[in-house]
């Protein structure tokens, strides 16, 4: 199988896996118990924390562990209303964002907040200007992404942070940062978010973890789950130790070959390109500078076709975002692409385990499609 769908989900390494199976069967204590054993378990936590913490640029006390991105964006935008409770009900997002972030602002509609969707450029990107442009004295969360999963358009979170504070802002600023995490280079500290999701399965750990960042402008926040007080009383629920172990050990797996593994997949995607555009019918969709994402279209072929002809020559590539199973994608529709163009688009996604041999795997089948099917009208 070649594999080209990493945004989607990664594969676990070995070495993570090992990991995974070495805490479930030697070191299944519970964290909350008062013996020896337990306390083992809770030094582990502590550990993965460290480790996680130090990857994000971060102290300890600043992240606490999720099940997944969606539910640490849910959190974020969840804590950032409450916060703001007594400010407002204006909310500036994109247009393009995960479902994870779209769906709890559609939901807030209801509530009676007002959302401004900022609509990105035809190559995917949005500015901080439109930012300011959009705030408002009773906005009370900014929610942006740092790397379009779609695109891998790379958002300019520092500057927008800067772009609060100019204007006295009190919003707080989200950031999913699930797609940037050890793939773009930041650190939490300085990046200017008060909140930062990540999420393990996008790095090699394995799926049902992820993790928040809170700042220290985050002030008295909300539990999301009321039980026995873990995470710091913020997301009771037994430590999932095994995934926690398996985040931290994927997190230093990946931080300590992170320069040559940035720069392999950059060097792919600069091959891709090469490759890809060089077939006729092949245009590029968006110019996302993210190493690891790159949106193209095979114009006029609809995508769902390419996807199940590429998959049956055991290709993945996705038609966009995994989440939406072959429905259109919001995120090209916001980009005002042209009908055919939309039609086709395709998300390759690289990984550092991903080879040259397998983008021209990918252009031979691509070509066969093109020759062997026909277009839409
Ligand atoms: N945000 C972005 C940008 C994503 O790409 C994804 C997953 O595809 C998520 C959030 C959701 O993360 P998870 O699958 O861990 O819930």
């Amino acid at each position: 199988m070649i594999y080209l769908d990493h945004a989607a989900t990664t594969p676990v390494p070995g070495e993570v896996a090992d990991t995974v199976r070495d805490v479930l069967v030697h070191q299944f204590g519970n964290p909350s118990s008062q013996y020896g054993f337990g306390r083992e378990a809770r030094a582990l936590v502590g550990l993965c924390r460290e480790t996680v913490a130090s990857a994000l640029g971060c102290g300890v006390e600043r992240l606490i562990f999720t099940s997944c991105g969606t539910e640490s964006d849910n959190f974020a935008i969840r804590l950032a209303t409450w916060q703001g409770r007594h400010t407002g009900k204006h909310i500036v997002t994109t247009a393009v964002e995960h479902s994870a972030v779209l769906e709890p602002c559609r939901q807030l509609e209801q509530e009676g907040y007002s959302v401004t969707y900022l609509k990105p450029d035809k190559n995917g990107n949005i500015t901080a200007a439109q930012v300011a442009g959009a705030l408002r004295g009773d906005t009370v969360l900014v929610s942006i992404m740092l790397v379009n999963n779609e695109t891998g358009c790379v958002f300019p979170i520092r500057e927008i942070a800067d772009v609060l504070k100019a204007a006295g802002s009190r919003a707080l600023l989200h950031t999913d940062a699930v797609q940037g995490f050890l793939k773009v280079p930041f650190r939490a500290d300085t990046l200017g978010a008060d909140f930062i999701s990540i999420s393990g399965h996008k790095i090699g750990a394995p799926k049902g973890v992820g993790a928040l960042y809170l700042g220290e402008r985050v002030k008295n926040p909300r539990p999301m789950l009321l039980g026995g007080g873990q995470e710091n009383g913020l997301r009771s629920g037994t430590e999932a130790t095994a995934q926690l172990a398996g985040f931290a050990k994927a997190a230093e797996l990946r931080r300590a070959n992170l320069g040559p593994a940035l720069a392999h997949m950059a060097e792919v995607k600069a091959y891709a390109l090469e490759q890809l555009l060089a077939i006729d019918g092949v245009e590029r969709v968006g110019d996302g500078i993210a190493p690891h994402i790159l949106a193209i279209s095979l114009t006029g072929y609809p995508s769902a076709n390419v996807v199940e002809d590429l998959s049956s020559q055991g290709i993945c590539v996705s038609a966009g975002s995994a989440c939406h199973r072959g429905k259109a994608s919001h995120v090209y529709e916001a980009m005002d692409l042209p009908k055919k163009v939309k039609a086709g688009v395709l998300r390759v996604s690289f990984g550092p385990e991903t080879r040259k041999s397998d983008i021209d795997a990918l252009a031979a089948a691509l070509k066969k499609h093109r020759d062997t099917r026909f277009p839409m009208l």
